[in-house]
């Protein structure tokens, strides 16, 4: 195994904390995406070495079960050997050509397939590559500007959807961060997740999660996602299922097949990519034609349609097949039981929802969130504890209150077994935590 590990030089301190530190001097924060700090729970990040299946190892040699799986982008289990392979194989015919390669229609085939409401597929390099351009994309096909998302959902890291929600009010232009400029937000309304808004006819596009995993993990009501529809088609705007998490993870067809409601575009990223750099933006013929080179809509980019990315996407695919879905279905409904059970034992107040193949966490005695105003009064303190009395049993969550819990193929009943063994200490010790 380490025999294949690129190696690392051999006066490299193997201690967390001493590659944390000098990673603070050379990257900001010591991290390439905020939340891997550890800044919303405190203490200072395992740094990984490797991964197989349900594992990942820290550069200390300590085990964790791994429930992070990169944010849901790892679906068959770390470092499966068919990903490994169609990798290796890709690699050695070349890591980029800027040509079109016979990898990348497949790939776009093989979504079209799955996904019949994507009529045409653009591959390109992150799920925030592919929010930013459906933003474009759904404002030069229909000429209007405004854009209208949910609190709470998340799109990745483009200026236009990086706008700041009220609580459970409609709130119109405020940056979400600093950077955004106010012009970039001014056409983006945040609205509450699960009513359906009145749009008017300047609304270009409506984009949601049509699961929300960001905030926890929030189901869409019986009828939002219809509405939704139903709302677009009266003003003309396009509707927008951000299925980054969602496609290809909730079933073959991801949330739009489960729901039964066709969007308009959808994006993706995440589990197409094996785990390598993936996003796409898929959708009606029409739509996507308006894409250059056919429209005048502007989209380009060095790496996209990247053969080693593709073809770790086609791999991970192949072995998502219908009857994977209810096996990972079950696997989320027993993580559920299990964390359920063991914060019950130890009189926590927690409710773990599950949609389909999806675990969400909150820490309250409050209903299961609906919506963000809901979701954000998880006891974050109590999640802090928690977290920190799993990863020290040996399980890794997400270091964020608001993660979902990722299960996957290397997610045996033996390893749910350990998850189990470790949450009932793990309860205990949030329980006595809040005293
Ligand atoms: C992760 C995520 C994104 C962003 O994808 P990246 O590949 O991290 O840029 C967009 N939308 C949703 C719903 C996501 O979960």
């Amino acid at each position: 195994m380490n025999g294949q590990l690129p190696p690392l030089p051999h006066d490299l301190p193997r201690s967390n904390e001493e590659l944390f530190v000098r990673s603070c001097a050379a990257i900001p924060g010591g991290v390439n995406s905020s939340i891997r700090a550890f800044k919303a729970v405190g203490g200072t990040p395992y740094i990984v070495e490797r991964a197989e299946g349900a594992y990942v190892y820290d550069v200390e040699g300590r085990r964790y079960v791994d429930l992070v799986q990169s944010y849901g982008a790892v679906i068959l289990g770390h470092a499966h050997p068919a990903i490994t392979a169609a990798i290796t194989a890709a690699a050695a015919a070349g890591t980029s050509y800027g040509a079109p390669t016979p990898g990348e229609l497949l790939l776009a085939e093989e979504i079209r397939r799955r996904v019949p409401s994507c009529a045409r597929v653009r591959l390109m390099n992150s799920g925030t590559e592919a929010t930013s351009t459906a933003v474009r994309l759904a404002r030069g096909f229909t000429g209007r500007d405004r854009i209208v998302i949910f609190h709470g959902n998340f799109h990745g890291a483009t200026d236009a959807l990086l706008a700041a929600g009220g609580s459970g009010v409609a709130t119109l232009g405020l940056p979400g961060t600093a950077g955004v400029p106010a012009g970039a937000v001014a056409g983006t309304l945040v609205v509450p997740y699960n009513q359906v808004p009145v749009l008017d006819e300047q609304t270009a596009a409506v984009f949601v999660e049509p699961v929300a995993a960001n905030m926890g993990v929030v189901a869409p009501k019986d009828g939002f996602l219809q509405g939704l529809r139903a709302e677009c088609d009266r003003v003309g705007a396009l509707l927008v299922f951000d299925e980054v998490i969602t496609g290809f993870r909730l079933g073959v067809g991801g949330a739009q097949e489960h729901y039964g409601v066709r969007p308009d575009l959808t994006t993706f990223g995440k589990v197409i990519g094996g785990g390598l750099p993936i996003g796409a933006v898929g959708g009606r013929q029409d739509v996507m034609e308006t894409l250059s080179p056919l429209g005048p809509v502007f989209h380009a980019g060095t790496l996209a349609g990247n053969p080693l990315a593709t073809a770790a996407g086609r791999a991970a695919l192949e072995l998502l097949t219908p009857d994977v879905y209810p096996l990972l279905a079950a696997r989320a409904a027993r993580l559920a039981a299990v964390l359920t059970d063991a914060c019950a034992a130890a009189g926590l107040p927690a409710t773990f929802p599950v949609v389909g193949t999806l675990v969400g966490m909150y820490f309250g005695a409050g209903p299961v969130p609906t919506d963000f105003q809901q979701a954000k009064t998880t006891d974050e303190a109590i999640y802090r504890a928690f977290f920190h009395a799993m990863l020290a049993a040996g399980v890794a969550l997400a270091p964020g209150a608001y993660e979902a819990l990722f299960v996957g193929l290397g997610h045996t009943d033996a390893v749910l077994d350990e998850i189990a063994a470790a949450a009932a200490g793990a309860a205990r010790a949030a329980t006595s935590s809040s005293g």
